[in-house]
């Protein structure tokens, strides 16, 4: 649902329903190129007023990761998992969890990972097929 004409064409609650219910990941683009997966109404690199939305690429590299062996309560039957922060492809960086990786061995700094679809809150990842050689 969007807010045509509103004083904000995107509100916290829009963006939180793109990927817990339509499986999307919204992203905001800048004229300046930025582009951030945060919502927000100026552009965290040139301060302007223009983000426009875009739909964020589902496919990244991990730029950061820790593994969770003390959830919150939502996640407790899930531990350990790895909470990943995901630089996507075309730009934006998201957070999310990595259901699949239980220790530190599990994930490497640039592992390629992918958005999947899921039944739980919050932006699932698991591990992209290889690239072809
Ligand atoms: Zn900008």
């Amino acid at each position: 649902m969007r807010n045509e004409g509103g004083p904000a064409p995107h509100t916290i609650d829009d963006y939180r329903r793109g990927y817990e219910e339509e499986h999307r990941l919204r992203g905001f683009r800048s004229s300046c190129g930025f582009t951030t997966a945060t919502w927000g109404l100026l552009c965290p690199s040139c301060g302007r007023r223009d983000l426009q939305e875009v739909e964020l690429s589902r496919e990244g590299r991990v730029v950061a990761f820790s593994v969770q062996n003390v959830p919150s309560d939502e996640f407790l039957n899930d531990a350990p998992y790895a909470y990943l922060v995901v630089e996507l492809a075309g730009g934006g960086r998201v957070t999310g969890w990595m259901p699949s990786a239980r220790s530190e061995s599990d994930v490497t700094i640039g592992d390629r990972v992918r958005f999947v679809e899921s039944y739980r809150n919050g932006v699932h990842f698991e591990r992209s097929p290889a690239e072809p050689a």
